[in-house]
This record gives structure tokens, sequence and C-alpha cells, in this order.
């Protein structure tokens, strides 16, 4: 059963909805990349991360997030002219979702401590880039359902693609630019946000 599922910035002043949340509209992960831990460092989540520096992650169809309150405050980071885009709410620092940096590639990774509550995306399916965890006794050892994200990110861009909405979403423009102009972090910030 998809479900509606409501989001917010830490301080509650960006608020919205994601639509149609189900285990089979999205995908349940946690990503060990050190770009993905780097932004949350970043923004001063480590707090939030999962145990071995994981980034709990939903990926989704952009069309189905929708800002109710506060789109004015997205903001967004790269760490170099090559990475991800990376967004996030400017009134309190807090990540909202990595996307590539066009709109015809209609994914976003939301971030789900976002979520009140991520009951309706069923639990972890996949774990991405094991090999940077943090070190640990307990620290996971394999990648797991990555060909399970690539469907499912396949399937769900087929069907946006035939429905129209591949290019909609909160972070770009129906004519494609961004909605707001992606910072390059200095290389200060970046030696910063990646020092463990
Ligand atoms: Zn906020
Ligand atoms: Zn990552």
């Amino acid at each position: 059963m998809a479900e509606n599922v409501k989001f917010s910035c830490g301080c509650g002043a960006l608020k919205g909805v994601l639509h149609d949340a189900s285990p089979a509209t999205g995908c349940h992960l946690i990503c060990y990349c050190k770009d993905c831990r780097a932004f949350a460092r970043h923004m001063g989540r480590l707090d939030a991360l999962e145990p071995y520096g994981g980034s709990p992650l939903v990926q989704v169809l952009p069309a189905k997030i929708e800002i109710a309150e506060g789109a004015e405050h997205i903001a967004c980071l790269r760490f170099s002219e090559k990475g991800l885009h990376r967004w996030y709410a400017s009134c309190c620092r807090t990540p909202l979702a990595n996307t590539v940096g066009t709109s015809k590639v209609p994914m976003a990774g939301m971030w789900c401590p976002l979520f009140e509550s991520t009951n309706a995306f069923g639990p972890v399916v996949t774990l991405g880039f094991t090999k940077m965890a943090l070190p640990g006794s307990g620290r996971p050892r394999k990648d797991k359902g990555l060909a399970r994200m690539l469907g499912s990110l396949i399937k769900r861009s087929m069907s946006a693609y035939l429905s129209g909405t591949a290019r909609q979403g909160p972070f770009f423009t129906p004519d494609g630019s961004p909605v707001a102009q992606p910072q390059i972090a200095s290389a200060a910030e970046r030696e910063a946000a990646y020092r463990e």
C-alpha cells in the first residue's frame, strides 16, 4: 500500500510530502560512501548516520516530492565539478536529497531522517559502498541489493517517461535548470568534510 509521508527540515521552515511511498516505488538503502558521509559531516548531521557511517536514504522519483512550504530555502552543494548535486535546507542545514546534475535522470536519494516515519519504505534492501564503511567489528562487509536498486530505478524511470513526469520535481525547473545555483565546496571545506 502506497502512502503519503510527511517530511520536514530540522527547524520546520521547509515542509513537504513524499507521495505514493512504498517498498515498490522507492529503494530504501544505506550508502556508506565517503561523499555522502562528507555531506552529512559538512551539514553537522553525523549523529543521524547509521552505525559505521552509513547515510540512510530512499531513492524515489523526484516528481513524487512535493515541497509544501519553504521551497525558498532549497540550496545545493557539490564537492566537485563532477560531484552529485547535494540539496539541503539552508534554514538549518538539513540534507534533503542527492541527484545527478540533470533532471533527465529521474532519481533523488532522499535523506531518511527528514521523514516522520520510514515505515512506508519497508526494510532497508540495499547496502552500497560498504568498502568505505567506518571500521569496527560489526561493519558491513558486502554490498547488497545493488541490482535491485538499479532495477527499481529503471522501472521508475520508464514509467515516469511514459507518464510524462520524468523531469518534474522540486530541484529543477521545467527547462531543466537547478532551482538554486549549486555552490562548489572550497578546498578547505572539502578537506574538513572528508576528514575522518
Ligand atoms: Zn530548516
Ligand atoms: Zn553515497
